[in-house]
């Protein structure tokens, strides 16, 4: 038979909706539906027994067995387990993001045939733990995770594609700087990039992990409850059925507000009602400080790049809840130029996945490229270290925030007392000054150091960061043929047994994906 080439895929593995797309014959990214014919699918899960269901299922299944549906994974990734026990369990959320990604790969094989090959978008504003954990996810699904990207580098590179800069004869001559602006259903991120010729560069990135059309749902379920209380004396919040019914309905109320300038929700709980009259105008008012956080987001990023909004060339909007119109007339009040919504804000960020996916396998064929990424770093990463002065804790950073990727830094620290016999070298990332106040993503320990080493012996830190956010260090303790590399382990995740055992429990690949192992 002849071989069948492999395709290009990839995966927007989204709080609320996720989405795969792949590059079709003629080179243009398309998105591929689910098994119920839908674009997006919901990244719910419901636990019923050893039966899990993915999506649109499960989202009807809030209604009654609300208990047992896991929303919003993605939220809780880098946590050791989900939130809360799943039909009497516990599982890590990576593992309920894998049974995502094993649907979007078992409803696509369908239609393309099987593969494994993907890149899978994450937020910028992800940290290093996350970003491993997504990987892990990819994993677990029975995937080959070739490059986890940027869900705004991504829409960019769709847009790019679209407005033919990735051709040849369509290389954007002149350099623009793009502000991408995404605001989903549990995320918020914002980043300028720069498209100059082919080269996609991030110049500044932040966001808000917490963020999102989910909080604007919230503000409307409490609208409601709070007027059943004052009509019933009830809270529905207090029935988790309840609140699954009435989400989705607020939810839905939601959407018409971005289309029509008023609407009503209803909600009955234990023999009562209420309607709600809601108009556009009071649903603004109501979640008015929740725009005003990604105004000021964006300021800030606009700011971090150096640029004013005269350099902004485009401002694109991306993410479902980037429809609300309130986000654009915010946008066009502070950026004074009208938002572009040339691609589609729900598939862009698959699409720009999947142009990846298709240039990472061209490279390994080994055409030439037809663009190239940059990136930045979304958080500081450094170590915690002992002021020697004040002989407190300090974060001592070695790659500032904003810094394009890759990147190599350096720097001496010194032991503390003489004959230490070990270091341990605790690896931080954010923007406190106190280590305990950023994210502690990895340690590892210098042992059996020679004795007698005298107090202030230099040990040489080295960090090297990777385009896709994957970091590993390096330490060397001067005059001692002490040296350890270290990739970071994450101080929550799994180790490769239990991988291997998700891995073969949610797509039935057995460790070492060879024959299987005997008993
Ligand atoms: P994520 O990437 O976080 O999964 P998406 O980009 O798919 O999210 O956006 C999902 C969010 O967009 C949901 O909160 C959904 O309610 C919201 N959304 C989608 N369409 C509309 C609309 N027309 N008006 C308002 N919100 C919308
Ligand atoms: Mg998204």
């Amino acid at each position: 038979m002849p071989k069948q080439p492999v395709p290009a895929i990839g995966i927007d593995l989204g709080t609320t909706y996720s989405a795969i797309a792949k590059i079709d014959d003629t080179g243009r990214p398309i998105t591929l539906p689910n098994g119920e014919g839908d674009l997006l699918t919901p990244s719910v899960v419901l636990f019923e027994g050893t039966n899990v269901v993915v999506g649109k299922e499960a989202v009807k299944a809030l209604v009654t067995e609300a208990e047992d549906v896991a929303l919003c994974p993605k939220r809780d990734l880098g946590n050791r387990a989900y939130h809360k026990a799943l039909h009497g369990r516990q599982y890590p959320p990576e593992a309920i993001e894998a049974w995502i990604l094993k649907k979007l790969k078992d409803d696509a094989a369908k239609q393309i045939g099987d593969f494994q090959q993907v890149v899978i978008t994450v937020p910028a504003y992800f940290d290093e733990v996350r970003r491993k954990a997504t990987q892990d996810a990819g994993y677990m699904a029975g995937l080959e995770v070739m490059d986890i990207i940027n869900e705004p580098t991504a829409a960019a590179v769709a847009f790019g594609f679209r407005e033919g800069f990735l051709n040849a004869e369509g290389i954007a001559t002149e350099p623009k700087n793009i502000l991408v602006y995404d605001l989903g259903g549990g995320t918020f991120d914002v980043t300028v990039m720069e498209i100059r010729g082919n080269q996609f560069t991030a110049l500044a990135t932040d966001g808000d992990v917490r963020l999102g059309g989910q909080d604007w749902d919230q503000r409307l379920m409490d609208l409601v409850a709070e007027e059943f209380i004052r009509h019933h004396r009830l809270d529905p919040r207090d029935d988790p059925n309840v609140v699954g019914r009435l989400w989705r309905e607020c939810e839905d109320v939601k959407r018409t507000l971005s289309a029509r300038a008023k609407a009503s929700i209803a909600c009955d709980f234990r023999g009562q009602a209420v309607r709600v009259e809601l108009t556009r105008q009071k649903f603004e008012e109501i979640t008015r400080d929740l725009v005003d956080r990604t105004l000021f987001t964006t300021r800030q990023t606009l700011q971090a790049a150096g640029l004013a909004w005269a350099n902004v060339d485009r401002v694109l909007l991306v993410g479902g809840s980037s429809r609300m119109p309130m986000i654009r007339d915010m946008l066009v009040k502070l950026s004074g130029k009208e938002p572009d919504t040339s691609v589609s804000a729900d598939e862009a960020v698959a699409h720009g996945a999947a142009l990846r996916a298709a240039l990472i396998l061209a490279r390994s064929n080994g055409e030439p490229p037809r663009f190239h990424i940059r990136n930045v770093n979304s958080h500081s990463l450094g170590l915690a270290a002992i002021d020697p002065q004040t002989k407190r804790k300090r974060t001592a950073v070695l790659i500032p925030r904003n810094t394009p990727l890759p990147i190599a830094a350096k720097r001496t620290f010194k032991t503390e007392k003489a004959n230490q016999r070990s270091i341990l070298v605790q690896i931080v990332e954010g923007e406190s000054a106190s280590p305990d106040d950023c994210s502690q993503i990895g340690r590892c320990t210098v042992r059996d150091l020679p004795p007698n080493l005298p107090a202030q012996t230099p040990i040489e830190v080295r960090f090297r960061y990777l385009e896709n956010g994957r970091l590993t260090v390096n330490v060397e303790v001067e005059g001692t043929n002490k040296k350890l590399q270290h990739e970071i382990a994450r101080e929550n995740s799994l180790s490769p047994e239990q991988l291997d055992m998700w891995r073969q429990y949610i797509s039935g690949i057995a460790p070492g994906a060879g024959p299987k192992s005997q008993e």
